[in-house]
């Protein structure tokens, strides 16, 4: 079986065929820089990398791009649906679903929610239905996988008429991720999905965890938006909110902008002033940048602390994984992270952890509890398998 993976954002369009069952990706490839002269589609095929400049190009043309590929490439027949990764449900949907117009409609209503996601997530939606007469599209949302924590998890102490009236509460981001994470973690690592305790750590450009007790999420560091928690590449994290209203004043600019600056400038860019790329601040740390330092020990001190704090809802932790970029091939910084953490009763192989655990299984601790291992992500390959099931289901 082969299913179209989509991922539209506000000037990209990424897109891969995968097989939902062997995990097999027969292409895949992205749309960058739409609606600007520099607008290209690059893809892989065949082991073989190759690159189409499409000046002027918007989501449609390129999306047409990649159905003339597919066609080329022989994929597009044998396609049993297209799975549409989407931001934002709000309460909506625990679950992938079927895009049907009320399916379509609710994750509207989620836009003020996710304005600079859900609109181009809707739109991939919209030109897929065109493009793909034939095909059902299912939505495959980001805060699904985090409905499932109790109300002591995502309300603030705030007053229930903003929650009631506003949809202000916690939500939770890279669910596709975390529940794909957790659920090789406790089929891999042979552990009991009906008693077990994972902690995933999500670590790319964008950087959250989730405490997840028996396959369900039961806490998560990401919030009402995705820049609430630990320190990421270019986002802040928590801070004190009061500091919004602070620095309008001090800088005399809105709080809108003040919230784009912490989204987009600050982070391990803010902080290291030279870059959000971790892998540039690990060599310039090696070479005495003080500023790479620093932002090296923020991020891991911040990052520990959170992790802890997701014991509490677990009550006690088996297994920690490691994800995403970061997560997956920086073991300086997982050792650093690890060195806060031995308190859990956590002990690190460095070995192991120097060689991202190729030699042992992924495993990167030793064998006393609570374990660390990495587990690749694979959010396209999750979206394929909850497109296929939903498909075949429907
Ligand atoms: P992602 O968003 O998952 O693609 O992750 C991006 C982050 O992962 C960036 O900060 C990269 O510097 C980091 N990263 C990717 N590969 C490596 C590597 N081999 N060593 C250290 N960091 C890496």
């Amino acid at each position: 079986m082969k299913i179209l993976v989509l991922n539209c954002g506000s000037s990209s369009a990424k897109f891969a065929v995968i097989d939902p069952e062997s995990g097999e990706e027969f292409i895949s490839g992205i749309a960058q820089r739409l609606g600007s002269p520099q607008a290209s589609l690059d893809w892989k095929f065949g082991g073989k990398k190759e690159t189409k400049e499409l000046p002027g190009a918007d989501h449609d043309q390129a999306l047409r791009e990649v159905v003339a590929l597919l066609h080329e490439t022989k994929l597009a027949d044998g396609l049993r649906g297209v799975g549409h990764r989407v931001l934002h449900a709000g309460t909506k949907f625990s679950g992938s679903r079927l895009a049907t117009p009320d399916v379509i409609a609710k994750t509207e209503e989620c836009i003020p929610l996710g304005p600079l996601h859900n609109p181009p997530n809707l739109l991939g939606i919209k030109i897929a239905e065109q493009l793909f007469p034939g095909l059902k599209n299912v939505a495959v949302f980001d805060t699904a996988f985090h409905q499932t924590m109790p109300p002591r998890a995502y309300r603030y102490a705030v007053p229930a008429e903003w929650h009631d009236k506003f949809m202000v509460r916690r939500y939770g981001f890279h669910g596709t991720s975390h529940r794909f994470v957790a659920g090789q973690t406790i089929k891999q690592f042979g552990l009991d999905p009906n008693n077990s305790a994972v902690i995933t750590v999500h670590l790319g450009n964008g950087c959250s965890c989730a405490a997840v007790q028996n396959g369900k999420c039961v806490d998560t560091t990401m919030g009402l938006t995705p820049l609430e928690g630990v320190v990421m590449g270019t986002r802040c994290g928590s801070v004190d909110p009061a500091l919004v209203g602070y620095m309008s004043k001090n800088l005399g600019k809105s709080a809108e902008e003040i919230v784009d600056f912490m989204n987009k400038k600050c982070g391990l860019l803010g902080l290291s002033g030279l870059s959000n790329d971790m892998r540039t601040l690990v060599e310039a740390k090696d070479k005495g940048h003080e500023g790479a330092r620093l932002a090296i020990e923020v991020f891991c001190y911040v990052l520990a602390k959170h992790i802890a704090g997701l014991a509490v809802p677990l009550g006690r932790v088996d297994v920690m994984a490691f994800t995403g970029g970061i997560g997956e091939n920086s073991w300086p910084i997982r050792a650093q992270l690890m060195g806060h953490l031995a308190f859990l009763g956590l002990s690190l192989d460095e070995a192991a952890n120097r060689a991202n655990g190729k030699d042992t299984g992924g495993r990167i601790s030793r064998e006393t509890k609570p374990q660390a291992v990495i587990v690749p992500t694979n959010e396209e390959l999750m979206i394929a398998r909850d497109t296929a099931e939903i498909v075949g289901a429907s």
